[in-house]
């Protein structure tokens, strides 16, 4: 392993004592070694005033967790951008190296490599956009060559590489780093290369949060390799990359109860890469599409159509690639409703208005972490995970009978009882179904109803934006499954207030699951009629607002 460092490193990067930035510092220390101001300024949402670390441990363990790989064997960057600058800076001598790149690809990699005075060595894709193994080795391998560039999937063509080309490339160019762009690989139906770890010491992968994970604006990317490799980088590494605020903000968006969030937009999007690529294929306007493995389509337009200038004219953006050739497009996947508009300029697919209703709400507190996405015009996913599994049941009566879709996870202090895990959910579900209802135009607004077996609740729902609740049920304290009688009520309460809604319940019977099964459900159902959207747009009141 020294040895790849050896043949890899600028010697005098190797050579280097990387600046000294102040290491940790325990709990009420003093701090006067870093001439940083005592205070941060008003408003602050932590201690700016300090530097933050090069590397923040929390971050770090979060990242390792995401990605599968150990906190030793990744460099937490400012973007992966940076980190394709920082392995040009670490190993390419300038007027001396080279890189090997497989255009068309991501075009940041020569700009690095002409910023470090590096040389390229351009290896074409194939005819298919296959990346083309006997050309790449036979390249790297004859001359000064430190870096090897594989994207995939690779932007702009949207293709997988070969796994085991991409293996067979590492394993031959052992003197080389092999570098494998990963930034859109949470779409693709294939695992990271970060498994070959283990046997390939001259592997290094990228990733990202700005494309899966929503977070381009937070600038985050992660260089993921073998200790020896990432300690080399870290000497190039400037000695603050990451602002205090963007780890905060990091660490808050992903937040482990938001992952199924993520996964239902990550699958959201795949769905809509297919929907756009067929529908698209029957646009008179195209005459090509390439199938895609990340969040976006190349597609080659028909010469003859004026296509560009009604996009324009839509205001409806796509990133030219004519440089592939003329009339060729990169066209990023958006929201169902951006979608629609596409297709409506390419004259394919239904032009239905959609008005999405969706609402996204997480909520973190030192007692719960909670997060809830609602889509009110869907019935699935409904996936439900409160740590509860009797209130996991009740909440999926409501997302069930109420015909919506709901995602909710939550991470409750549930050693000391359900309270604030029931509460908290509650909140976010009211909030949740709240935003997604908007300024409610067009809904049923009232709802009502529900015998079960030999128990009875009859349920009354009105979402006219006003809090109450009458509750008349005789549940006893000791409730069912770990979930107390008097939650139930709280939970109404609760909802009232956060949906903006006059919630109704009475309800009687023998056995208390039935009764409480009775409530959740007959809610859902009174729930249906009120969410529902009717032909009219109106907004159901004689005040003209809800
Ligand atoms: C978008 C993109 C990146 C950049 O990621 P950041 O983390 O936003 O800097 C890297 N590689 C490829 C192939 C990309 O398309």
């Amino acid at each position: 392993m020294g040895d790849l460092i050896d043949k890899i490193a600028r010697p005098d990067i190797a050579a280097l004592t990387p600046y000294s930035a102040r290491g940790g510092a325990a709990e009420g220390a003093v701090l006067l070694d870093a001439n940083e101001n005592p205070w941060a300024p008003p408003g602050a949402k932590g201690a700016w005033n300090r530097y933050p670390e090069q590397q923040p441990a929390p971050l770090v363990s979060r990242i390792a967790d995401l990605y599968g790989v150990a906190k030793d064997q990744l460099l937490l960057t400012r973007g992966a951008d940076e980190a394709i600058d920082l392995l040009f800076r670490a190993t390419c001598r300038a007027g001396k190296d080279n890189a090997v790149i497989s255009p068309p690809t991501f075009g940041l990699y020569g700009v690095a490599a002409k910023v470090q005075g590096a040389g390229l060595t351009p290896v074409p894709l194939d005819d298919n956009y296959a990346i083309v193994p006997d050309d790449i080795i036979a390249e790297a391998q004859s001359k000064a060559t430190k870096l090897v560039f594989l994207c995939s999937p690779n932007n702009p063509t949207g293709n997988l590489m070969a796994r085991q080309d991409v293996v067979r490339i590492a394993r031959e160019c052992a003197a080389q780093l092999v570098v494998v762009d990963e930034a859109y690989i949470e779409f693709a139906e294939a695992d990271s290369l970060t498994g070959e770890l283990a046997e390939l010491q001259n592997l290094v992968v990228l990733k990202t949060l700005s494309k899966a994970y929503g977070l381009a604006g937070a600038r985050l990317g992660t260089m993921i390799a073998n200790a020896p490799v990432i300690n080399l980088l870290r000497k190039v590494l400037p000695p603050y990359p990451l602002p205090s605020p963007v780890i905060t903000e990091v660490l808050s968006a992903l937040a482990p109860v938001n992952m199924a969030i993520f996964n239902e937009r990550i699958a959201r999007i795949k769905a809509e890469r297919e929907r756009l690529y067929t529908a698209l294929l029957g646009s008179e306007d195209v005459q090509k599409i390439w199938p895609s493995a990340a969040n976006f389509l190349l597609v080659q337009l028909n010469l003859k159509s004026d296509i560009q200038t009604r996009l324009k004219a839509s205001a409806i953006h796509v990133r030219d690639f004519s440089a592939l050739g003329e009339g060729k497009v990169r066209i990023s996947v958006g929201t169902p409703e951006h979608n629609n508009a596409l297709l409506a300029v390419f004259g394919a697919g239904e032009n239905k208005p959609a008005n999405l209703r969706r609402a996204a709400i997480s909520r973190q507190t030192k007692e719960t972490q909670i997060s809830a996405l609602v889509d009110l015009d869907a019935d699935e996913p409904v996936n439900i995970q409160t740590g509860i599994g009797f209130f996991d049941h009740m909440l999926e009566q409501i997302a069930r009978h109420g015909g919506f879709s709901l995602i909710l996870t939550a991470r409750g202090d549930l050693h000391i009882d359900e309270h604030h895990t029931v509460e908290d959910c509650a909140i976010v579900l009211g909030q949740a179904l709240r935003q997604a209802l908007g300024d409610r135009a067009g809904i049923g607004r009232y709802g009502f109803v529900l015998p079960m077996d030999e128990a009875q609740a009859r349920i009354a729902v009105d979402l006219s934006g006003r809090p109450a609740l009458r509750f008349a049920a005789d549940i006893p304290d000791e409730g069912v499954g770990g979930f107390g009688g008097q939650m139930v009520p709280h939970v109404f309460e609760t909802m009232a207030q956060h949906l903006g809604a006059a919630i109704h319940i009475e309800a009687e019977g023998q056995n208390t699951h039935h009764v409480i099964e009775a409530i959740f459900k007959g809610f859902g159902r009174a729930l249906r009629p009120a969410l529902a959207r009717g032909e009219g747009t109106a907004i159901p009141s004689s005040k003209g607002v809800l």
